[in-house]
């Protein structure tokens, strides 16, 4: 399916069934904003207990939070995102739409990378087994050619950013003959940069002294806490602090469905070490992280990582866990070493010692940091765009099948009886009330079968529970298993250890 289609699908599909409509859809919705329906939601919930079991319940030193919205405003100043977070912005005159400079750049250095990656594919091909990629990068003339030319963008383009030289960022877009995406206009205004905070007011104070912004990321309430955490808690350095939350971005362009929004929610870690350890656990953080990921067997293909080639003002080494969605491989999640920026800025600013004493050291120091921040509807899109399938079936029938892996789906099971009558419904309620205890189960008797199974297929239902004539003599049902589409024959009392076992987050969470 080609991939501009994929999407287009993910979004009907998404609305379809419950799982994300547009906001506020009867005023013709807002743009970049969704609601989460009632699938959705227990999608967006399964992935949220995954991290938060494994970030917080697995590591005996990370302990969570769930700090407000709005913070004092002097906390973005000493964050530097009043100053500093910032996107270059550039219109095109004739289209009259809007872009982000960094991004027609990257998405011009993507293009030279799609043709290595074809260079390489053909060659793999050609040498079979013998192929050796890192020889063929390193000595093929036309990769290197291209490589080259990325490395050559990738420095004029930092070296711009460096200085906040935004001119040179408009006639490196002139140089390289980059064109309106939409429409192949080069008629191009000056970059100019774009504060993604939103601004509102606290109370009935007006003017400046009553604006508030809403957080533009979670990480800062996790900055502030460091101290009530670390003490109340009696935490020891290495130590971190977890939370889940919404956050706000004033993004200039939002397109791409719950890719990028205004308004969307965190996964963030931050962990807190001892200076000159910060590299050691940002090679421990990079290699956790992708753990998590490939449990859910969603393809180690689709991940790769992005080293940043501008750090932001606060790190000393970050890179992107990318994930190939429908538009291509773009940033799911990052890893950042923040080093003591942030706590050292708050200090400054707060005038409140935000430091550590260190029993082993006998002495007081800010602790380094290292971040983990994943978009949770990132995820879920994620998780959606890997698991959408359509396939013929030998009969010559279709169907759409959502793979969700069974721990993250909304429904694990549902519970179908045969026919609407001879005592089959009430059977099946007597199944479902047990199920429903520990499961998000559906109770559905309307319509043929083949036709419920297809319903429980498209929503990602793991498991069709089928109670029939012979269950009310043998006390046994069928268990339709949704990727291989086998029924197998078991006894009631085993179906609840069956589900249990299949839908469980242990398997995600030992791996
Ligand atoms: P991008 O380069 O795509 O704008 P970013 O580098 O600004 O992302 P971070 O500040 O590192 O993103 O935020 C951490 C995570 O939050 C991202 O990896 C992403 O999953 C998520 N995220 C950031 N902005 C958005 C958004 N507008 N909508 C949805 N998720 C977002």
């Amino acid at each position: 399916m080609a991939q501009d289609d994929l999407l287009k699908k993910l979004i009907s599909h998404s609305k379809e069934y419950g799982f994300v409509f547009p906001s506020s859809e009867i005023y013709d919705g807002l743009s970049a904003a969704y609601d989460y329906g009632q699938l959705g939601t227990e999608l967006k919930n399964n992935i949220k207990s995954y991290w938060w079991a494994a970030m917080v319940r697995m590591h005996e030193n990370i302990v969570g939070l769930d700090s407000s919205i709005f913070m004092h405003p002097m906390t973005w100043k000493a964050s530097g995102h009043l100053d500093a977070f910032n996107d270059p912005l550039i219109d095109n005159k004739d289209s009259k739409k809007r872009y982000r400079a960094d991004v027609l750049i990257e998405e011009h250095v993507a293009k030279i990378e799609a043709k290595i990656d074809k260079d390489i594919a053909k060659a793999k091909k050609r040498f079979g087994d013998a192929f050796d990629e890192t020889q063929f990068r390193e000595t093929n003339p036309n990769v290197l050619r291209r490589q080259q030319e990325i490395d050559g963008i990738n420095a004029k383009f930092k070296a711009a950013m460096d200085v906040e030289d935004l001119d040179a960022v408009k006639q490196l877009i002139v140089d390289l003959d980059i064109t309106d995406p939409d429409t192949g206009s080069k008629n191009w205004t000056d970059v100019r940069q774009f504060n993604l905070m939103f601004k509102t007011e606290l109370g009935a104070v007006s003017g400046d002294s009553g604006v508030i912004y809403l957080r533009p990321e979670t990480a800062q309430g996790i900055f502030v806490n460091f101290l009530n955490v670390q003490k109340t808690g009696r935490m020891k350095v290495p130590f971190g602090i977890a939370q889940i939350g919404k956050a706000f971005r004033n993004e200039i362009i939002a397109r791409q469905f719950i890719f990028r929004m205004r308004e969307f929610e965190q996964m963030e870690m931050q962990f807190f070490v001892k200076p000159g350890t910060q590299k050691e656990w940002y090679d421990y953080w990079k290699e956790q992280r992708i753990k998590w990921h490939n449990a859910l067997r969603l393809g180690a293909e689709n991940y790769r990582f992005h080293d940043h080639v501008k750090l932001a003002h606060y790190a000393d080494a970050a890179c992107d866990i990318e994930f190939n969605f429908p538009m291509g491989f773009k940033e799911l999640e990052g890893v950042h070493s923040r080093t003591d920026f942030d706590l050292t800025r708050h200090e400054e600013y707060s005038g409140k010692k935000l430091q550590y004493f260190d029993p082993e050291e006998n002495k007081n120091y800010v602790p380094y940091v290292v971040e983990t921040s994943i978009g949770l509807d990132r995820m879920f899109l994620a998780v959606l765009s890997a698991a959408y399938q359509e396939e013929k079936l030998e009969d010559g029938s279709e169907r759409t099948v959502l793979r969700i892996p069974p721990a993250l789906a909304p429904v694990k099971a549902a519970v179908l009886p045969l026919l609407k009558k001879d005592g089959l419904p009430e059977k099946a309620r007597e199944i479902l009330a047990d199920l429903q205890v520990d499961f998000n189960c559906q109770y559905d008797e309307k319509d043929a079968i083949g036709r419920r199974y297809r319903r429980q297929d498209a929503i990602g239902t793991p498991y069709c529970i089928t109670v029939d004539h012979d269950t009310l003599e043998d006390h046994s049902v069928t268990i339709r298993e949704r990727d291989s589409m086998t029924q197998d024959r078991v006894a009631i009392d085993k179906v609840h250890s069956i589900i249990a076992e299949r839908v469980s987050m242990r398997n995600l969470l030992k791996q």
